[in-house]
């Protein structure tokens, strides 16, 4: 059953990890599985997510590395505070139903040390029939556990029209933008903050219908940023907007109107308006 919904779980994952997804039908055991990874790494020298029927009413996700996966590990091991920080934080948004486990190691501050380590997530009352439960838990723990994944190993973020040209604060500035691209920031910030614009209150979906998905992530504090350096934290920095108000807070640089100043600016708009 699970083996005719592969183009729909390639897609949540793909969006949401920013990375090609390769997904092969598993019929060694007695019941069907799928096996997914990422498409350049190959299935044997990379992370590989197993979705797996699980008893009469569930599904097993168990994320393990290839038999070759040592060099992919190695990377992992090299990846940065921030991108290590932003695995963890996907990892944690996932919900504690799923009885989230990695062996060995606790939740929080987990590590790849080697081509060992493994996630296992369970999600129980799940109704084989329907594809919206099975989309569930794609979305709900697949997607999250491989955006880890992809994260730490490196997946690029496209900087096409980076504006940075203003020499005052360009590198933060440049730093904020690629924040704000990534797509497993872009992820997190929805799954933390859900699709409601943090400033006005639109819920693009509910405007638009199917059409209306379009919400865009802001980064937060930049300016703090840049005189006392603090750590960066993807669940509080950043936060979901809608498409007027993203641009709106952009039409200062470097340093973004605050979601105050810009309800301040709206608020004084919309009394002109009542009074002309
Ligand atoms: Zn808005
Ligand atoms: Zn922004």
């Amino acid at each position: 059953m699970i083996a005719s919904r592969q183009d729909i779980i390639r897609e949540e994952l793909e969006l949401g990890t920013g990375a090609t997804i390769g997904i092969s039908v598993d019929q060694s055991g007695t019941r069907t599985a799928l096996r997914i990874w990422f498409s350049d790494l190959d299935v044997r020298n990379g992370p590989v997510a197993e979705l797996r029927p699980f008893g009469l009413k569930g599904y097993q996700v168990t994320l393990s590395f290839g038999t070759f996966s040592g060099e992919i590990v190695r990377q992992i091991q090299r990846a940065s505070d921030e991108d290590v920080g932003l695995a963890r934080a996907l990892l944690s948004s996932i919900d504690p139903s799923f009885g989230l486990s990695i062996p060995g190691q606790s939740p929080f501050d987990w590590r790849v040390a080697s081509g060992d380590f493994k996630i296992i997530a369970t999600a129980r009352g799940v109704n084989f029939e329907k594809d919206d439960a099975l989309i569930k838990v794609c979305r709900d723990a697949i997607v999250p556990i491989m955006a880890a994944m992809a994260e730490l190993i490196g997946y690029d973020v496209i900087d096409a029209d980076d504006d940075a040209h203003i020499l005052e604060g360009a590198i933060l500035f440049s730093t904020v933008r690629r924040r704000e691209r990534n797509p497993r920031n872009r992820l997190l910030c929805i799954r933390l903050h859900g699709e409601k614009c943090a400033c006005c209150g639109l819920h693009p979906e509910t405007m638009y219908g199917t059409a209306g998905s379009i919400i865009e992530v802001h980064h937060l504090h930049p300016l703090s940023l840049l005189t006392k350096p603090r750590e960066y934290d993807p669940a509080v920095d950043l936060v979901p907007l809608c498409p007027n108000c993203h641009r709106a807070a952009h039409t200062r640089k470097p340093f973004p109107w605050s979601l105050e100043e810009l309800r301040e600016l709206m608020a004084l708009s919309v009394h002109r308006e009542a009074r002309g």
